[in-house]
């Protein structure tokens, strides 16, 4: 089942997206993601087809707008995107042979950069000249675990979706950390909707990106080095994860730093992204 939250006529609903990707209709008496989560086997009998709306008119909106913290995210989780970030000059401390880590590399981004499909992503000219794209299957846990274990992991997954973990690059390479490059107002494009984890094998899906029309990255979620049983029982250990929280897993090679010299994100750029099964998640930058 895809689920989305959507505006049409001036109200919010959470409602199901048709097979086709053509249709939604909304979900009656669910108002937000953390509702669909908690009540999904009954959702799954019902859905209002009568008020049914063409994809067309109305407006898909981030599936969960403001997380009820932190969003989890894996830095360095393909090979090829370890080597170029290394390469770059913009990894503090990157060593030479050592591009690959022997563990996840965990950070995370905080609920103000959540926005939707086709929200503006602000470039923060006044703080920064490196703004970097990375597109990103996330998924959305559904079940509250402890210390899960990997062969439990997908027992806990809710469904999946597109982030855009956009990377403010000197920020990160000048503090010496991956925070505050992350968590800038809009750096945190969501959606455009979540598939429940019976849609799709995330072990293979494709993930591609294009900047103004032009294909940047292009990769499959089999080549995930630390894969998502290792991602969850890495998180979940001594840390409750609960319904709702987003574990973001990573960007391919083919962001902006990769480049010599490298492209990042100028005003009026459009970046889109799009994940088997998923759709596609589209923002300009300004
Ligand atoms: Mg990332």
């Amino acid at each position: 089942m895809k689920l989305a939250r959507y505006a049409v006529n001036g109200d919010i609903k959470i409602g199901r997206i048709d097979q086709s990707e053509t249709r939604i209709a909304p979900v009656s008496g669910v108002t937000n993601m953390f509702e669909a989560i908690e009540r999904i086997a009954e959702i799954r009998t019902k859905t209002d087809d009568a008020q049914a709306h063409p994809l067309t008119e109305v407006t898909l909106l981030a599936p969960i707008p403001v997380p009820h913290r932190n969003i989890f995210c894996v830095g360095k989780n393909y090979r090829d995107h370890a080597r170029e970030f290394s390469n770059s000059g913009y990894e503090a401390g990157a060593v030479k042979g050592a591009e690959i880590d022997s563990h996840p590399a965990v950070f995370t981004k905080p609920a103000n950069t959540v926005i939707g499909p086709n929200d503006v992503v602000q470039l923060h000219p006044h703080i920064t000249s490196s703004v970097d794209y990375e597109a990103e299957l996330a998924l959305v846990i559904g079940k509250e675990g402890r210390d899960i274990k990997k062969e439990h992991a997908y027992d806990h997954i809710f469904g999946y979706t597109i982030v855009n973990d956009v990377t403010a690059r000197d920020r990160q390479r000048n503090h010496k950390q991956w925070f505050l490059g992350k968590a800038l107002d809009t750096f945190c494009p969501m959606g455009p909707w979540i598939a429940t984890s019976d849609e799709l094998d995330p072990e293979n899906l494709d993930v591609k990106c294009w900047v103004n029309g032009e294909l940047r990255q292009n990769a499959n979620t089999r080549d995930l080095i630390f894969d998502i049983p290792t991602l969850v029982a890495t998180i979940s250990a001594g840390l409750t994860l609960k319904p709702g929280d987003v574990i973001a897993t990573g960007t391919p090679a083919g962001v902006g730093l990769g480049f010599n010299p490298p492209k990042f994100l100028r005003p009026g750029d459009k970046v889109s992204i799009s994940i088997s099964h998923l759709g596609t998640l589209t923002n300009t930058f300004q």
